[in-house]
């Protein structure tokens, strides 16, 4: 067979078949392989005519096909399948080929294959790809980590496949080894804490201000005109919208109120305790999704008593929406933040250079949480490339300082009437938290030096202290 093939899939699943049709619809010649045979053939009988396929039928023959150095995808289940697909391929490689895992890997997993890998003289690419099945034929968001080395090589292919904005590609170099997919597991953090926060603004909308769907739907529309302006936000709009044809009915309340998760949401938060980067918002909004799904539990205490539920005028509920897109846009910046501030804390610690700037510009296409909001988020990164903290940009600072009453009116309102709202008061308990300058922690301190003699630090001078708490009086000792 001749070495024709820029890049080779292998795993034409949903995201895999629509993946090597996208770089073949871009002109790369693509070699295609499946386990199972089957969907080899199907992808080239269906969409043969859409470019140039090269289907393989062993995993020798798929190798054969590629030019070199050899450009190899994965796109397997995360996991066990993706080390299985590793073992039988690498085998077969030469040194400076390049295995790119485009599945929804761990991080971790991606930094033990590439320092393994590496070993062997192969370039592992661990690759975050976002957008789903459409994203992934059209253009998704491209997120590469590995070495700069192999991205010299298939940047520009990803470049091309990706999304594109104001011309600009949404796919980027993030990092070595496992950066990639880091960043593609808090963007998806970061869209539980979003779509979580929108879905408390239409349950306040609904439950205070005494909405229908279809008003609710109306007031997202035009919230997607002005800052807000999202994908999530879009398509809110749409499924409130939507009348179930069986019955008649809101969609909305067909629907059993039990959210699903797939775990990368999960994966953000236990990699945030490791990291002890408090993305609070992004928290929330998982353990939301959890105690949506405890129905005995739920059940067992639905009806105890809560807060008091008095009807708005017209015209106070219209008073109280635009508090709510307020509340709705500050948490939203809290919760983007603790998001960009997590990558931040994790390149400190795995020796990363992630450009933050970059991470905005990529994501303001082809995935879930595109929006217009993201050119501000880059835009500040490009005129700090060290900021901190978005609340640190004068702009947004500026909008948080507006919204500080309707904020804590919503919050306020919705603890009043009983309405949960655990992103909104994560993210407003959060921004209290930057703000506070001085923390209870400090009676933290206290009771651990009391109980553990963990020692504390004094406000006064250096060191470490501790207090002889069985003998009052005494005095305290350095540690
Ligand atoms: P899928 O439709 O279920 O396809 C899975 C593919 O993996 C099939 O081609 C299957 O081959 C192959 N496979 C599974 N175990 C294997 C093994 N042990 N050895 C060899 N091949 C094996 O999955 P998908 O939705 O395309 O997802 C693929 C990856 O993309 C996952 O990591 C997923 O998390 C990620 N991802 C998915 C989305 C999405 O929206 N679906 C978005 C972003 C990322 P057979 O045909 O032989 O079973």
């Amino acid at each position: 067979m001749n070495a024709s093939a820029a890049i080779g899939v292998t795993g034409l699943g949903v995201m895999g078949r629509n993946l090597a049709r996208n770089f073949a619809r871009n002109g790369y010649t693509v070699a295609v392989h499946n386990r199972s045979a089957g969907r080899t053939h199907a992808l080239v009988e269906e969409f043969g005519h859409e470019g140039a396929f090269v289907p393989a039928e062993s995993p020798a023959e798929f190798v054969a096909a590629l030019e070199r150095p050899r450009r190899l995808m994965i796109m397997v289940q995360a996991g066990a399948a993706t080390d299985a697909v590793i073992g039988e391929f690498a085998p077969l490689l030469d040194a400076g080929d390049m295995i790119i895992d485009a599945g929804n890997a761990h991080y971790a997993d991606t930094r033990r294959r590439e320092a393994a890998l590496r070993e062997r003289g192969l370039h592992f690419v661990g690759t975050g790809v976002s957008g789903g099945e459409e994203g992934a034929l059209h253009g998704p968001s491209i997120m590469v980590g590995g070495s700069a080395e192999s991205y010299a090589v298939l940047g520009p292919m990803f470049e091309k496949v990706s999304a594109q904005v104001d011309g600009e590609p949404c796919a980027a170099y993030i990092g070595s080894d496992g950066a990639g997919h880091f960043v593609k597991m808090v963007h998806n953090g970061i869209e539980y804490a979003d779509m979580q926060l929108i879905a408390e603004a239409y349950d306040l909308l609904r439950q205070v201000a005494g909405y229908t769907p279809g008003e609710i739907a109306d007031v997202f529309r035009r919230w997607n005109e002005g800052r807000l302006g999202s994908y999530l936000v879009e398509i809110t709009a749409e499924v409130l919208a939507h009348v179930d044809a069986e019955t008649g009915a809101p969609f909305v309340d067909v629907v059993v109120d039990a959210a699903g998760q797939k775990g990368t949401g999960r994966w953000t938060v236990q990699t945030a305790l490791d990291l002890a980067s408090p993305v609070t918002a992004i928290a929330q909004a998982t353990f939301a999704r959890a105690a949506s799904g405890q129905s005995e539990l739920r059940a067992a205490y639905a009806g105890l008593p809560g807060g008091t539920r008095p009807k708005l005028s017209r015209t106070e509920a219209e008073r109280f929406a635009s508090q709510v897109e307020h509340a709705l846009y500050a948490s939203k910046v809290i919760a983007y933040d603790q998001g960009w501030k997590m990558i931040q804390d994790a390149a400190a610690e795995y020796g990363w250079k992630i450009d933050l700037g970059t991470v905005a510009r990529i994501w303001r296409g082809g995935c879930i949480i595109r929006a217009s909001f993201l050119d501000r988020i880059r835009a500040a990164y490009a005129a700090d490339r060290d900021l901190v903290s978005l609340l640190g940009e004068m702009e947004f600072a500026m909008e948080i300082t507006d919204a500080q009453v309707p904020w804590r009116e919503t919050v306020s309102s919705a603890a009043r009437r009983g309405v949960p709202v655990p992103a909104f008061s994560a993210a407003l308990a959060h921004y209290d938290t930057l703000r506070a300058g001085r923390l209870p922690a400090a009676l933290l301190q206290g009771q651990r030096d009391y109980f553990g003699a963990h020692t504390y630090g004094r406000t006064d001078r250096p060191g470490a202290f501790h207090t002889h708490w069985a003998a009052p009086g005494r005095p305290e000792t350095t540690a």
